[in-house]
């Protein structure tokens, strides 16, 4: 993989921040990723509007404009010679030299990497569907850490994993305040009941795949809302599935070691997932 920071490309491994950035000591960064498939990047306007508003949000600013990051992802891409990337745009509050503990005196880090694209899901779990546990940690309350805002705090997500790993499935998802179902480490969910498809509307973070999934939704006439999940809404399901930019549109086959339904990959899952992959080569999607 390739990296960018401070006017530099770099090899991946020489890429290093300070241990004193507050994005390493407090979490006090935001980042962005996106999906090069075959060359193209996928839906790279809605991740730069989620970057953006998530630097505005956190009171950050970084001395590049979208067009100049735009070059930057993509002098990534090329320079690490993948034609399937994962690429990641990151900002950091930066560090003091001064030890300040003020944020107004840190210099915001803008970086940005490509590496080899990797997905959530290898090719046997994409066919027969993932295995998913339901944690009962709380995801963090979004009147502590403003969801819109994509962070890196995911001890709650990590904990969940290991509490996933535990329990014989393959990943996990968290609860939200309410005890409804949230997300997991990485995605958001979908329940498709009756036809109709359902993701949690709270204290999720607003997914670009999963918004990709309202508008193919609407593409295909299949109605879609954003509205609590509860815990027996998911195990009652007639299909299940899940949505990240490292994975796309996932089928998920088992919730607590029960089958969803006769357990195996529903029509409407792999209707979504094939339209998903063409949309790749749509440009009014790259
Ligand atoms: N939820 C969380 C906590 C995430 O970190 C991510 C992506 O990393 C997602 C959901 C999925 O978002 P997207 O579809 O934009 O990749």
């Amino acid at each position: 993989g390739v990296a960018y920071m401070d006017g530099q490309y770099l090899p991946m491994s020489e890429a290093k921040i300070s241990v004193l950035d507050w994005g390493f000591l407090h979490s006090d960064a935001t980042y962005d990723t996106v999906h090069v498939w075959e060359g193209r990047f996928f839906r790279l306007d809605l991740h730069l509007d989620r970057f953006w508003g998530g630097m505005q949000r956190l009171r950050m600013k970084i001395p590049y404009s979208r067009e100049q990051v735009t070059d930057i992802l993509h002098n990534c891409v090329a320079l690490s010679g993948h034609k399937s990337a994962y690429v990641e745009m990151i900002c950091t509050r930066g560090g003091s030299p001064t030890f300040s503990r003020d944020p107004r005196q840190s210099e915001n880090r803008f970086i940005a990497f490509a590496v080899p694209f990797g997905s959530v899901a290898n090719k046997e779990q994409l066919e027969r569907g993932l295995h998913v546990s339901v944690s009962e940690i709380v995801r963090i309350s979004p009147k502590s850490v403003d969801p819109e805002v994509k962070n890196y705090h995911w001890l709650d997500l990590v904990k969940g994993l290991f509490d996933a790993y535990d329990a014989g499935g393959e990943t996990a998802l968290v609860l939200d305040e309410n005890g409804n179902i949230a997300e997991g480490p990485g995605f958001n969910v979908f329940v498709v009941k009756d036809g109709g498809l359902r993701t949690p509307a709270f204290g999720v973070l607003p997914g670009i795949t999963r918004r990709s999934v309202f508008d193919l939704a609407a593409e295909i006439n299949l109605k879609a809302v954003a509205e609590d999940v509860s815990r027996s809404d998911l195990s009652g399901a007639d299909e299940v599935f899940i949505t990240s930019t490292a994975g796309g549109i996932m089928p998920v086959t088992k919730v607590d070691g029960t089958p969803i339904s006769d357990g195996s990959v529903g029509p409407v899952t792999r209707r979504l997932m094939d339209h998903y992959w063409k949309k790749h080569s749509d440009p009014a999607w790259s």
